[in-house]
């Protein structure tokens, strides 16, 4: 049975939690250049020469991987609080 009823989900107004299941990520997640942030955190290049990018912005978009790097994307390293 896939059919599954959306109960509780109350919708009060005043507490609006966003929340996104397809927009997280985990520590530890590698993300390409051009893809969205989805967490704000620090993030180095997985190929371990040390370059770092760190956001406190979801939405923007992963820069390009340096010069001779050789890293294929940005590894989370921790999280931050958003909008702090
Ligand atoms: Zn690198």
């Amino acid at each position: 049975m896939l059919c599954r009823e959306g109960r509780g989900s109350t919708r009060r107004g005043s507490h609006l939690v966003m929340s996104e299941p397809n927009e997280q990520a985990s520590v530890g997640d590698v993300f390409k250049p051009g893809q969205k942030v989805r967490a704000s955190g620090i993030y180095k290049c997985d190929s371990g020469c040390g370059h770092s990018y760190s956001t406190n912005v979801k939405g923007h978009t992963f820069p390009p991987m340096d010069d001779g790097c050789s890293g294929q994307g940005w590894k989370l390293e921790s999280k931050t609080p958003a909008g702090d």
